[in-house]
């Protein structure tokens, strides 16, 4: 692999045993879906990603319980570990003796703990990070953009998103904190290739984690990823990357070895060329531990086979596996599902239509997407 060979330089960050920028190889990644707390399962899915070539393994941990699991799967995995802190980053300094990297989303910081700016937040997650020999990823999503900067740039989400990434790398730097990365993400490829130009362009020292969130199955998952990450690879953006897909949890290493592939043939100067992307997009996250019901991959699934009949149609139908990032992460597709332990909660945009069973919940989406089509139709005549 040459992944280097035409990488924009940036500085290099250390993270356990690898390094992240520079020139050295670009670093794939791939995130634990089993529940954090089963230690032997979370520990064999570590291992079998860092056996199929995950640099880092993130878990996600939302509570003290999965804080005490994480501290048994750090003594049983030789694996580089991230943790995911969403709407936690209180668990912070918790987490960080048992890990090398923290991710923090700057769009999940203003709700929690109101009487502190944004800026003692950070310095604080700063902190936890140099007392225990920690990289931080600042990672943005467009799902979940800060709501200060989707006010300061009205009607452009991706500006917005780029803006608060930029903001989040000064105050680090302020700090005299360098040892991050970031990334900028959405499920649409289009998007995660703009965000990731600007930001390069404005921050070019800043190593870059690469994503298409919830890309989906394979092979369409594969695709979506493949249309952004080509294109940045060669043009030199991207030191760490992680391929999203909706997998089960004994074929997750796929991740690995896709983002390994798509690094080896940008390095080749084989481009797959990739077909219109117009027509029925369903997107469906890559699941994490965070996800409730076991149903979901099945779900996502059996939402692509229901759904064929209307592949002509360009609509967004999006499946996500729990109520943390699902909510918010559905806005903006024409139908989302999110689910819960015992139902699913349809949307048509960010209007919820109601909770339904897993039995039943495909007939409501389909009989919704029979309307859609209609009113499409209606529209058009
Ligand atoms: S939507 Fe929820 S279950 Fe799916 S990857 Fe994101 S946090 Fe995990």
């Amino acid at each position: 692999m040459n992944g280097s060979s035409k990488r924009r330089p940036t500085r290099s960050v250390r993270v356990g045993e690898i390094v992240i920028g520079d020139d050295a190889p670009i670093v794939v990644q791939s995130m634990c879906a089993t529940k954090t707390r089963d230690i032997d399962a979370t520990v064999a899915q570590a291992e079998q990603l860092r056996e199929a070539g995950a640099g880092v393994v993130r878990i996600a941990i939302d509570n003290d319980k999965e804080v005490e699991a994480l501290r048994e799967v750090r003594k049983q995995t030789r694996a580089n570990l991230a943790v995911d802190l969403q709407e936690n980053y209180r668990l912070a300094d918790k987490v960080a003796p048992f890990v090398e990297k923290i991710r923090y989303n700057p769009g999940h910081l203003h709700h929690i703990e109101r009487d502190k700016t944004i800026p003692q937040k950070v310095e604080w997650l700063a902190s936890v990070a140099r007392d225990n020999d920690c990289a931080i990823r600042v990672g943005v999503n467009c799902g979940s953009v800060a709501p200060a900067f989707l006010e300061q740039h009205p009607g452009d989400q991706l500006e917005a998103l780029v803006q608060s990434a930029i903001y989040h790398c000064s105050l680090l730097e302020d700090l005299g904190f360098e040892r991050f990365v970031v990334s900028l993400k959405d499920s649409d490829p289009d998007k995660v290739l703009a965000a990731n130009r600007r930001f390069a362009e404005a921050a070019p020292m800043v190593p870059l984690h690469l994503g298409v969130t919830e890309a989906g199955l394979p092979p369409q998952g594969i695709i979506k990823t493949r249309v952004a990450f080509e294109k940045l690879l060669a043009e030199g953006i991207g030191d760490t990357i992680r391929v999203s897909l909706t997998l089960p949890n004994d074929r997750k290493h796929e991740e690995v070895e896709v983002g390994h592939a798509i690094i080896d043939d940008v390095a080749n100067g084989r481009f797959i060329s990739v077909p219109d992307l117009k027509g029925l997009n369903i997107i469906s996250c890559p699941s994490c531990s965070r996800v409730e019901n076991e149903a979901f991959v099945n779900l996502a699934e059996d939402v692509r086979e229901i759904t064929t009949y209307a592949s002509k149609y360009d609509v967004t139908i999006a499946v996500m596996g729990c109520r943390v990032n699902g909510p918010g992460e559905t806005d903006d597709a024409d139908l989302g599902l999110w689910c819960g332990p015992s139902t699913v909660t349809l949307k048509r945009k960010a209007e919820k239509v109601g909770s339904f069973g897993y039995d039943v919940v495909l007939d409501e989406l389909r009989r919704h997407l029979d309307d859609l089509i209609a009113d499409r139709a209606a529209g058009a005549a």
